[in-house]
């Protein structure tokens, strides 16, 4: 590409060749700039700047299996020196089909990833492993859709070093020594060893994994198409288990919920629910307050979390609290508010204004992480409008125990928790208002909505957000 960019060849006037590109046999043989690909006359050609996220966009669609990859992204490279309005335009439509490309090929490897299963070789002398290299004990036969193999063996080199393995698949395959990967030529099904005796125990797991109670099989084939099924042991039992997995749930809901379990121990004498914080007793101090909404099991989002999280900064002498909405995961791990991505995102925009973080004092509208399980995830939850109220009494007290000069609402839960009713926050946003007790309270965007939002708007909607805080500047001189 530099050499051809170099020429000012015009990607009209390339054509590219691969060997599954239906025209192929036409030129084959034909001499040209295409006989020489990557070689002196690329060497000598000058480097062309390109934006990182062009180049990690080119490392992934090349892989596609799309013939016409090649031609889409030099004609990108060219357009990128051409037009420099391109960077800025997400929505032009070869940049869009090179994502669609990139993002197919992610997919690929992601699939590769988590459904390539190892089987052991118990007699490789000949015979049905002839290709299999004699030192490889454990292999894996895999179908990808892309020319992704090469791209996802140091992945399985890192996870599985101390084994021997091979990954045979119709276009490569790929064994790991313990040193060093080596790629060779293609294999067949047949190539790779059959069921082996130890697949039981990884059954074994997977029956007792599977939560009927979970189960959505159009969520599953989409996760784990049909067409990977036949390297998956697991995947014969998926019907049994579907086919009970109704009778199950009803047993379980019949047989009452266990104890959570915590990732942190609870204190050695848990308090129980009635003798929580009654919200008539006001702690005394900030420790106390911190103890206190631990312990609280107002409503059922304390039982599941780790910690409760209070707020944190100076008492008396925070001219201003800031209100989020509850801990995420990081924060209830912690133990701290705003110290995930959320607080990373809050962090930059004081740095931007100026201002210090140790100055202020940052809590949340509801001191317990409330989240739902996917896998080993534990993805948020808005807290529901009855679990807020419940927490209330802990945000007045700290605002009574600071007693700062004005509140920052960030986001819809911590506005409506502030002002005793809901604040649409896209129109009263950059707005103070005024609560019953004459505190002003600066309404503004959660930084999660920032994160979440459009990419192609981001530094737009980051500057409005630095625009909204703004406000509260006087509380820093
Ligand atoms: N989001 C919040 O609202 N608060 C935190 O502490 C972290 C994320």
């Amino acid at each position: 590409c530099r050499a051809l960019l170099a020429d000012v060849v015009a990607p009209a006037d390339v054509t590219w060749r691969t060997p599954d590109s239906p025209s192929s046999s036409l030129f084959d043989g034909a001499a040209g700039r295409g006989a020489d690909p990557g070689g002196q006359a690329a060497d000598a050609a000058p480097s062309v700047p390109v934006p990182a996220a062009f180049l990690a966009l080119c490392e992934s669609a090349i892989l596609h299996r799309d013939p016409d990859r090649f031609g889409l992204l030099y004609r990108l490279l060219w357009r990128l020196r051409e037009e420099p309005a391109l960077r800025h335009d997400p929505l032009d439509p070869d940049r869009l089909k090179a994502e669609h490309l990139a993002q197919s090929v992610r997919r690929d490897m992601h699939k590769m990833k988590a459904f390539v299963r190892f089987r052991p070789i118990v007699d490789h002398a000949g015979g049905a492993f002839a290709t299999v290299p004699a030192e490889a004990r454990h292999v894996a036969w895999f179908e990808p859709e892309h020319h992704i193999v090469e791209a996802v063996a140091p992945f399985f080199a890192r996870r599985f070093t101390q084994m021997r393995w091979a990954i045979l698949t119709p276009e490569c395959s790929v064994r790991w020594d313990g040193g060093q990967l080596e790629f060779g030529p293609g294999a067949g099904r047949d190539d790779a060893p059959p069921a082996d005796a130890g697949e039981h125990l990884w059954l074994t797991y997977y029956e007792n994994i599977f939560n009927p109670a979970r189960l959505k099989l159009a969520t599953m084939q989409r996760e784990m198409p049909r067409r990977y099924w036949a390297g998956l042991p697991e995947a014969r039992l998926i019907a049994p288990l579907a086919g009970t997995a109704a009778q199950r749930s009803l047993q379980m809901i019949a047989t009452g919920p266990s104890e959570p379990t915590h990732r942190r121990p609870k204190a050695a004498t848990p308090t129980a629910p009635d003798q929580a914080h009654p919200s008539s007793e006001r702690p005394l101090t900030l420790a106390d307050l911190g103890q206190a909404v631990d312990r609280c099991r107002e409503c059922p989002i304390g039982a599941h979390a780790t910690q409760g999280v209070a707020g944190n900064g100076p008492v008396r002498g925070a001219r201003l609290m800031f209100v989020g909405e509850q801990p995420g995961d990081q924060e209830d791990l912690r133990g701290q508010p705003f110290v995930g991505p959320a607080g990373r995102l809050l962090d930059h925009a004081f740095a931007q204004l100026g201002w210090r973080r140790d100055t202020v004092y940052v809590t949340n509208a509801v001191k317990h992480f409330k989240f739902e399980l996917r896998g080993k995830r534990r993805i948020h939850k808005t807290p529901a409008q009855q679990e807020a109220a419940a927490c209330l009494h802990w945000l007045e007290s700290e605002i009574e125990l600071v007693q700062p000069e004005a509140l920052v609402a960030l986001g819809a839960t911590a506005a409506r928790q502030l002002m005793g009713r809901t604040v649409p926050v896209m129109r009263e946003r950059g707005h103070w208002l005024e609560r019953d007790d004459g505190l002003r309270v600066l309404i503004t965007l959660h930084p999660s909505a920032l994160l979440r939002g459009d990419p192609a708007e981001k530094d737009a909607a980051f500057a409005a957000w630095l625009s909204d805080l703004r406000l509260a500047d006087c509380y820093f001189r």
